[in-house]
């Protein structure tokens, strides 16, 4: 028999448990641990609530879950209420699929400012996540947006919109009551490079042009001559098309969502608080790389959601590549017994999907290394372990409870109204 513990049960998580089971068959079992008593990572607090399609991939994750050799151990904190030497003392391969939840910093003067905020706090404010769910972002003036990537559109997207427009989606009701007293006459999108140069993809995009009361507004004379969009793969040349077409077509909605290009934020200026975001003008060099140009330029904001990227939480004793801000590994490989999947593997790039190979590829580094298993006890030694430790431990029968209580307190179209705190998730189990 062979025992694995993946830590983390987002995508990358469920993944690698559901590659493991293909590998493995009925020799294998497999302890899916994860701090939250809820499963699913970020498909739970990382997608985007009115982005129900894409979180319908968790129904796949259940499959997984419920088979009996796959187990879900929640509310159980790596290095608090286990270390990674007693997990690789109990099992014959520890994986982590930890994701990257830590923003990458924000390194200019004023980010420390009162209403500055990294996407991570952002995002899982408005998708209830436990750590996130007292933020309370100043909606009430200006709001700029830092980063061209997928992330910065969600985050411009669910300023924008209507409450109307949230209908059938499962943002949270502090965030919905919130955004519905909102005041945001302008959310401006910085990017430092140009429009060839972004990493939105193209549905993301396109619809920012769907909105009911906000219009994407595109300055023409940052794009580059259509020409010039042959060099572009098919992806990105959607983008860009649709950029272009907002430049045709600026709107007459109340709401401007505009996209600042070749704008670095150089600091942060308030009060006491953020008032203004300082914004310096660039230029590309020949590598493609931005370079400030000397002209600056000030921009009224009494939100800054910093959307540039994220970082994976170091591990003490574990190898870590700092500037990747992920774990250091060969192909998934950290050391003996000790593997990386996911962003925690990557870095922060790629769709949900991504992680499916990434998990396929990780079964199989762990079939060459660990042979028929050693005889370690796995499961019930991490059960006398978290037991001697007073550890309550949420199963997946438990998250099912959750479950059910989440979506009987639904508002009206809503598939669920989440409990954002852990206490009220622990409470809604049948004793
Ligand atoms: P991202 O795609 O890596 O974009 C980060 C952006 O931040 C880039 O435009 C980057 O510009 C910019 N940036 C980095 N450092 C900066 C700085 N110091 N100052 C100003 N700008 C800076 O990251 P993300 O948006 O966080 O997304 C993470 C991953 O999740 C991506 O793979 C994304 O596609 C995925 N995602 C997908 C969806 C979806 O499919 N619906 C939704 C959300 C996220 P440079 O290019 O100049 O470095």
């Amino acid at each position: 028999m062979r025992h694995i513990a993946i830590i983390g049960s987002g995508p990358a998580g469920y993944y690698t448990a559901e590659a493991c089971q293909k590998q493995f068959g009925d020799e294998v079992r497999i302890d899916i641990i994860d701090r939250l008593p809820v499963p699913f990572g970020l498909i739970r607090t990382g997608v985007a609530p009115d982005h129900q399609s894409i979180k319908g991939v968790s129904r796949r994750y259940e499959t997984t879950a419920l088979t009996d050799n796959v187990r879900f151990v929640g509310n159980v904190t790596l290095g608090k209420d286990a270390s990674i030497e007693e997990l690789l003392g109990l099992y014959d391969a520890v994986v982590l699929a930890t994701g990257a939840p830590n923003d990458r910093p924000l390194e200019i003067p004023g980010a420390d400012l009162p209403g500055v905020t990294g996407s991570a706090a952002f995002v899982g404010w408005y998708n209830g996540h436990p750590d996130h769910a007292a933020l309370a972002p100043a909606l009430t003036g200006g709001a700029v947006v830092i980063g061209n990537g997928n992330v910065a559109l969600d985050v411009a997207r669910v300023l924008a919109k209507t409450e109307a427009e949230f209908q059938g989606s499962d943002i949270v009701n502090h965030a919905l009551d919130a955004l519905r007293g909102a005041t945001v006459p302008a959310i401006t999108i910085l990017g430092r490079r140009g429009p060839h140069q972004i990493a939105m993809t193209p549905k993301e995009l396109g619809e920012l042009g769907e909105l009911e009361r906000a219009t994407p507004v595109v300055d023409a004379a940052d794009l580059p001559s259509v020409d010039d969009d042959a060099t572009l793969d098919p992806g990105q040349r959607k983008s860009v098309t649709h950029l272009r077409n907002f430049a045709a077509n600026p709107g007459d909605k109340p709401i401007r969502i505009v996209f600042d290009f070749f704008a670095m934020p150089v600091r942060i200026e308030g009060d006491g608080k953020v008032e203004r975001v300082v914004v310096e003008r660039t230029a590309l060099g020949p590598d493609g790389s931005a370079h400030g140009t000397g002209e600056t330029y000030a921009i009224p904001a009494s939100l800054v959601v910093s959307c540039i990227g994220y970082r994976t939480p170091p591990i003490p004793g574990i190898p870590y590549d700092d500037k990747a801000g992920r774990f250091a590994n060969e192909e998934g490989r950290i050391m003996p017994g000790l593997y990386a999947v996911g962003w925690a593997r990557r870095g922060p790039t790629g769709t949900i999907g991504t992680n499916r190979p990434d998990g396929f590829a990780i079964a199989e580094k762990i079939a060459e290394d660990i042979g028929a298993g050693s005889g370690k006890a796995g499961r019930p030694g991490l059960d006398t372990l978290l037991a001697s430790r007073g550890v309550e431990v949420v199963t997946f029968r438990d998250w099912q409870q959750i479950d059910t209580a989440e979506i009987a307190a639904a508002r009206a179209g809503s598939p669920r109204e989440k409990f954002v705190h852990v206490d009220a998730m622990l409470g809604a189990r049948i004793p």
